[in-house]
């Protein structure tokens, strides 16, 4: 009888718990979009939930709008030059093509204007000013991808990098003993990722031959705009 009692007490905190959830997946606290100035209730993202992640206008997420507030700061360096844009997210493809002078978009298969591996890039020398890959070198051979990006980017062009990040872990986290998509999930936090970032990712940056520097959000702009907190990304200049 207590052996029933408990299991009912245990679903009912299951039930309650479910319900916390879900009263929450349209929305906590009200947000402004700073890419389409939406104001109001964000919508969840992710499982496990990510709560206030996705504007429901422009369907940018938290590392989208992270990345717009180093963006607006820097509209003049990006203005009228040919961003080659890997893995395009829609909402970032809007901002960096009507900035473009020229703008491309590619990956490795699906719908995007060029079918390229951005490890063996198909593309001449110094032939863009600006590469951007947010969350592929976690996916990829990094040293390879990056070698390449430096090898098409002109004198002094950028690229601007994205991937999830462990600040914790001293050294970027590779394993040659995970290679299966559990494994992968489990040591990743992605089934298709390679590796997890850490503290020495601007070096492994800088290795290919390029200047590093970091953007971070502070507040009021991460709760204001629903950016993730400790989110960094990379602005890395050809040397
Ligand atoms: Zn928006």
């Amino acid at each position: 009888m207590s052996g029933m009692i408990s299991r009912l007490r245990a679903v009912r905190r299951r039930m309650h718990y479910a319900r916390q959830i879900v009263g929450k997946l349209g929305g906590v606290h009200p947000r402004d979009c700073n890419i389409c100035g939406y104001s109001g209730l964000f919508k969840a993202s992710g499982l496990p939930p990510r709560f206030d992640a996705e504007c429901p206008s422009c369907r940018s997420l938290e590392r989208h709008r992270h990345q717009y507030l180093w963006l607006k700061e820097h509209e003049g360096a990006l203005r009228n030059k040919r961003i080659l844009h890997f893995a395009p997210e829609p909402v970032m493809r809007k901002v960096y093509s009507s900035l473009a002078a020229s703008y491309l978009s590619a990956d490795i298969a699906g719908f995007a204007d060029r079918i390229l591996n951005i490890e063996a890039i198909d593309l001449p020398d110094e032939s863009w000013d600006v590469v951007v890959a947010n969350h592929v070198l976690e996916h990829v051979d990094d040293r390879k991808a990056l070698t390449e990006i430096q090898r098409i980017l002109s004198p002094g062009g950028i690229a601007i990098l994205s991937f999830p990040l462990a600040l914790t872990f001293e050294q970027t986290y590779e394993n040659p003993a995970v290679t299966t998509r559990p494994d992968r999930d489990l040591h990743f936090g992605q089934w298709d990722h390679i590796r997890y970032y850490g503290a020495d990712a601007a070096e492994r940056i800088a290795a290919a031959g390029f200047e590093v520097e970091t953007f971070s959000a502070t507040e009021p702009y991460v709760h204001r705009h629903a950016t993730t907190r400790g989110c960094r990304d990379y602005i890395a200049r050809k040397r």
